[in-house]
């Protein structure tokens, strides 16, 4: 019935490098937590451009907001103020209960912000001899993509043959406090933690450990940098992953669903202490907290200060949750995850993550899978019950 996605799939390889594997499917509408291929065939959007959406697509508050910005004013660089800055980060450092807010654009920048960031701090505040700066990361880490970061990936296929790597990263477990307090030592200037790892299969740290590196990292005058810019905003039932355990970061990276899934937009946000050490000259982006990307987003920041939206991820999180805690056992080996976000290990020997895809695709659920066998499931926070219901009924079909 896809009369016309074959050819358009060859188009699209012919043309462009390699460095994705897409599922055969060619999109060219959407609305809410569902697409339309170009063949007429509609699907649930279950990966929301990996919780970019989490807002939905064209969700009607940010598309207006978008509309009216690109009536007026779309970009300025920062070498003049514009009049949709102030507010932009007044509001998001108030959601983030920061003092100051720096914008850029893609995740990965801002990873890139917060490694210049608590370097700086390192050297000016916490007076570690220069160039000495170490900072802690978790394996299975997924930061981003930008030489620097994948320098310290323990993923061979974000990392082989892209040395030589940037210096200054020590790699420890995942969820191990011991471990981590071990590798502390006086020249460590920051640990950079998702508080759940999305990439790696949407892993859980045991319950305890966020907030013992957060104590770790206080009582050793490290700052703590949760990378929240795929788990945060309210993909987990609260506004940020660390909220499940009462943590309190010294700096949010964010990014993803900031930009309302109309623009990139990513930040970091941190006290006046922390993000206070850089001065003109030192850090920047042409196309950072440009009007487009402030007027969307402020209005992203308003969808979530109603709170409506967590809400929404924890109660059809527990309903999607319950479902699929019943099909372990019968074709899943587990299931992870918080809210609207799960991570579930088809058993390998009934098909591939890649297979259990394709399958689900043809039956109109669009998802991804990850490493091997482990698929992740992240509906737009807009998904109505019985859509929920739907799509794991196609996933007890498949399996
Ligand atoms: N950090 C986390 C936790 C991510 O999940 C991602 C993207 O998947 C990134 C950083 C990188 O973001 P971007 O692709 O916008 O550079």
């Amino acid at each position: 019935d896809l009369v016309r996605t074959p050819a358009a799939v060859a188009e699209a390889e012919r043309w462009t490098a390699h460095n994705y594997h897409p599922l055969p499917v060619v999109i060219s509408s959407a609305e809410g937590a569902w697409v339309t291929d170009i063949d007429g065939k509609r699907y649930l959007d279950c990966l929301a451009g990996y919780s970019a959406l989490n807002f939905g697509h064209r969700h009607p508050a940010l598309i207006a907001a978008a509309h009216a910005q690109l009536d007026r004013l779309t970009l300025t660089s920062r070498a003049f103020v514009h009049d949709q800055f102030a507010t932009f980060c007044r509001e998001l450092a108030s959601l983030c209960g920061k003092d100051l807010v720096l914008p850029m654009n893609t995740g990965a920048e801002a990873v890139e912000t917060a490694v210049k960031v608590a370097r700086k701090w390192g050297y000016k505040v916490k007076g570690v001899p220069h160039d000495k700066a170490t900072i802690i990361v978790a394996e299975g880490n997924f930061h981003g993509r930008t030489t620097t970061i994948v320098s310290f990936s323990t993923d061979p296929d974000a990392r082989a043959d892209f040395g030589p790597y940037t210096p200054g990263f020590k790699v420890v477990p995942y969820g191990d406090l011991a471990a981590l307090a071990e590798a502390v030592d006086e020249t460590t200037v920051a640990v950079l933690l998702e508080p759940i790892q999305g990439e790696q299969g949407v892993i859980v740290p045991p319950e305890g450990y966020l907030p013992g590196v957060r104590a770790l990292c206080s009582a050793n005058d490290v700052l703590l940098v949760a990378d929240e810019i795929q788990s945060g905003l309210g993909r987990t039932g609260q506004t940020f992953a660390c909220d499940h355990e009462g943590v309190v970061p010294d700096m949010y990276v964010l990014g993803k669903a900031l930009g309302g899934g109309i623009v990139p937009v990513s930040a970091v946000a941190a006290d006046q202490d922390v993000l206070g050490v850089l001065r003109p000259g030192e850090h920047g982006s042409t196309f950072g907290g440009n009007p487009l990307a402030c007027a969307v987003a402020t209005e992203v920041v308003g969808l979530l200060k109603t709170g409506d939206f967590q809400r929404r991820s924890a109660e059809l999180g527990a309903r999607l949750h319950a479902e699929l805690g019943a099909l372990v056992g019968h074709g899943l080996l587990a299931v992870r995850g918080r809210g609207l976000w799960a991570g579930i290990d088809i058993d390998p020997a009934l098909m591939t993550g890649r297979e259990a895809c394709e399958r689900l695709a043809a039956r109109g659920v669009l998802a991804k899978d990850t490493h091997g066998s482990t698929i992740r499931l992240a509906p737009p926070l807009v998904v109505e019950p019985a859509e929920l219901d739907w799509a794991v009924e196609q996933l007890a079909a498949i399996l």
